[in-house]
């Protein structure tokens, strides 16, 4: 997900605070929801077309941020467990492909067993 320095970086952020303690998988899977939730919350109530209008503000800023906050902690989260996320996402993108083939999902998105 990260490039080997970015993570390099992520990961001494966390070690130089003595945070390792407190990440175990449970509560990184909690906090992954918790910031994708702040993510969701910048977007809550709002028209699609105020949405694109609060991308192209300062407010932008705000949406990087959570989406980082995210990322770090998956980060830290697949680096605990040992997961080689680009092995999982091309292995879970097989699956969607046999769930979704396109001839059936091109255009629609309605859920493989509807
Ligand atoms: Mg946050």
């Amino acid at each position: 997900m990260l490039n080997d320095r970015v993570l390099a970086a992520v990961l001494e952020f966390r070690r130089k605070r003595n945070w390792e303690q407190f990440h175990k998988p449970k509560e990184l899977a909690a906090a992954i929801t918790v910031e994708a939730s702040e993510l969701l919350e910048i977007f809550q109530w709002k028209s699609h077309d105020e949405v694109a209008r609060l991308l192209e503000s300062q407010a932008r800023g705000r949406v990087e941020d959570e989406i980082a906050d995210v990322v770090i902690l998956l980060s830290y989260l697949c680096h605990d467990l040992g997961l080689d996320v680009n092995a999982a996402v091309l292995a879970k993108l097989k699956k969607n492909e046999a769930k979704y083939p396109v001839e059936k999902s091109y255009g629609n998105a309605r859920k493989y067993d509807e």
